[in-house]
């Protein structure tokens, strides 16, 4: 047993805790996502041993390997940028696409879940921050988004996505979850539907996401360490 992964796992989950109860929220409605990209397969059996469930992943190749040589009952999560020449794989290997944010991408998701049997949970990526070189619709397109995947039927959408920029004030993360949140909560009456997740926060900003709403936390480097590429 790997007690460094245990021991991060163990701080993380505390952590949650300590910070849902300081926004008088319960760690409950938390999920920690187990970001496992680079990690090989052996790491991510340590976790997995130590009671965690969910992980995700930002390459369809690394879903590829990991996948099968793991158990069946992890809950897997595609969390980067999808291509379309990837969908079926995707549809394949994860359960939750965490990255969609084109039209296009729902409808192909749609059609490729249909031909295969699945029915799989996305969440819409926002760019909240309008920062140029990040995917992720901008907040104009997500009810073009919303509307298309309202249509299909082998999907379910179940909430918004949003990576903060780095470097930037806690402040200005906390304006950019809390927009999140808002958009989540005005799209919901619009649309009279239930957009439960909000997947928001990484390492360094976790604290502030999970005061701003987030309902699903995807960390990785303060459970398996610094990665050396990625
Ligand atoms: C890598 C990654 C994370 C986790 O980042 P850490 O800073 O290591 O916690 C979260 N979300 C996405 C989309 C990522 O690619």
């Amino acid at each position: 047993m790997n007690n460094h992964i245990k021991n991060n796992l163990e701080k993380v989950n505390s952590n949650i805790k300590k910070y849902a109860e300081k926004a008088g929220r319960s760690a409950k409605d938390i999920s920690l996502l187990a970001v496992s990209k680079t990690y090989s397969s052996e790491i991510i059996l340590d976790a997995y041993k130590c009671g965690q469930r969910k992980f995700g992943e930002n390459k369809i190749q690394e879903l590829e390997s990991k996948v099968p040589v793991l158990p069946d009952d992890i809950e897997w999560h595609l969390i980067g940028h999808l291509q379309s020449n990837k969908v079926a794989k995707a549809v394949e290997l994860a359960e939750y696409i965490h990255s969609v944010d084109s039209v296009k991408l729902v409808n192909r998701i749609n059609r490729i879940a249909g031909e295969k049997g699945k029915n799989p949970k996305i969440l819409i990526e926002i760019n909240v921050s309008g920062e140029e070189n990040k995917f992720g619709a901008s907040e104009d397109e997500t009810d073009k988004i919303l509307e298309a995947s309202l249509k299909c039927e082998n999907i379910k959408v179940v909430g918004l996505m949003t990576m903060a920029p780095f470097n930037i004030d806690e402040n200005i993360k906390k304006l950019v979850f809390s927009s999140l949140r808002k958009l989540r909560d005005s799209l919901e009456k619009k649309y009279n539907v239930k957009l439960h997740e909000l997947s928001m926060g990484m390492t360094s900003d976790y604290e502030a996401a999970v005061q701003e709403g987030s309902t699903i936390v995807r960390i990785g480097t303060a459970i398996f360490g610094k990665r050396s590429y990625d």
